[in-house]
């Protein structure tokens, strides 16, 4: 079968022939109905390099995935072949406390994964591929009612997320107040979504790209803001001089983080989802009183449930641009120069 293939750090991917999976007890195969390109992925080409991770190349690309059961591993209960199902992406060891919560992302044994701190598509193979072994049938999920594949593969990451990010500061988002989403990319457009459909909260986009700021808008933001020094003082104005009571950042360079601790009200949170790298001085004097910085990764297996019946609802709902396996690498190219609205999905039976 066709992948997409990573072969060496600081390399294009590449189109190759590789075997079927075949799965082994508790494994499963899906067969591929959609794979989300992100950006993160681009980090994996470009930047990443021998002995920064505990993984590395050769793996196929495609860590947010959903399929359909192809064939199923000795011993695996509760799934039928051709059911249609979404991949749980981040892998733990399914065995300690994190893990038996869900929350596999931080799981506190990774060397009992079937890839440390990784997953499909992060040191395994993944789902830009006709088929993707799963080794361990519980990191799938059953798609409700009204959820197809090519939406729910974004769901999984560009959506699971900025949910979980948005859950963490559901306390601060009582009606009356204001979040603040840096970055209208594939995690921003489902995130100002997903504060809408979850909270009472005004949702304020900010991003560089005139598009981003129209799709802001499509999603439900009631003020999209251009980037740039007068940011600040616009979105300051919109909220009374108050300032935001949560900002998530899903860029995470230098300027947005600025950005960020420029808007937050005293008691709100900052939260950085982009890993851009981008530092912001923190000392007591630096943010306004009682602010939280936080840092957000992932989510868990629950919060995922819970996004999926978002999706099938109708009130989270990709933006989404579809790619076959053979333009998979075109996905990122128009990644890399910002030409992509909302996600680009591989679809491989396109
Ligand atoms: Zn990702
Ligand atoms: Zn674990």
């Amino acid at each position: 079968m066709k992948a997409l293939r990573l072969l060496e750090w600081k390399s294009e991917p590449v189109l190759t022939e590789v075997d079927e999976p075949v799965p082994g007890p508790g494994q499963v195969v899906v067969r591929i109905g959609g794979a989300g390109a992100c950006h993160s992925d681009l980090h994996l080409m470009h930047d990443f390099e021998g002995g920064l991770l505990p993984w590395g190349p050769p793996f196929t690309l495609g860590h947010e995935n959903a399929g359909w059961v192809h064939a199923l591993g000795d011993g695996v209960t509760g799934l039928e072949v051709g059911q249609p199902v979404a991949v749980y992406g981040p892998w733990g060891c399914g065995a300690c406390e994190r893990c038996r919560l869900g929350i596999e992302t931080l799981c506190e044994n990774p060397a009992a994964a079937a890839v440390p701190m990784g997953g499909g598509g992060l040191g395994f193979d993944g789902g830009m591929a006709e088929l993707m072994l799963v080794p361990a049938a519980r990191q799938l999920l059953p798609l409700p009612e009204g959820l197809d594949p090519v939406s729910a593969a974004p769901l999984t990451d560009a959506g699971l997320t900025p949910y979980h990010a948005v859950r963490r500061s559901w306390s601060k988002l009582a009606p009356g107040t204001t979040a603040v989403v840096i970055g209208v990319g594939g995690l921003g457009h489902l995130a100002v979504q997903i504060v809408k459909a979850t909270t009472a909260a005004r949702v304020v986009a900010v991003d560089t790209r005139k598009d981003a700021l129209t799709l802001a808008t499509h999603c439900g933001a009631d003020l999209a803001v251009a980037s740039g020094p007068e940011a600040v003082a616009e979105i300051r104005a919109a909220t009374g001089g108050r300032g935001a009571d949560v900002v998530l950042d899903f860029v995470g360079a230098d300027a947005t983080l600025a950005l960020g601790a420029g808007v937050v009200r005293p008691l709100g949170d900052l939260t950085i989802v982009g890993i851009a790298g981008g530092t912001l001085p923190v000392s007591f004097f630096s943010v306004p009183y009682e602010v939280s910085i936080q840092t957000t990764y992932w989510g868990s297996r629950p919060e995922l449930v819970e996004v999926l019946d978002l999706g099938a609802r109708g009130l989270v709902h990709p933006k989404i641009t579809t790619f076959s396996l053979d333009e998979a690498a075109d996905a990122y190219t128009q990644m890399q120069a910002g030409h992509l609205e909302g996600r680009a999905v591989v679809v491989p039976g396109r």
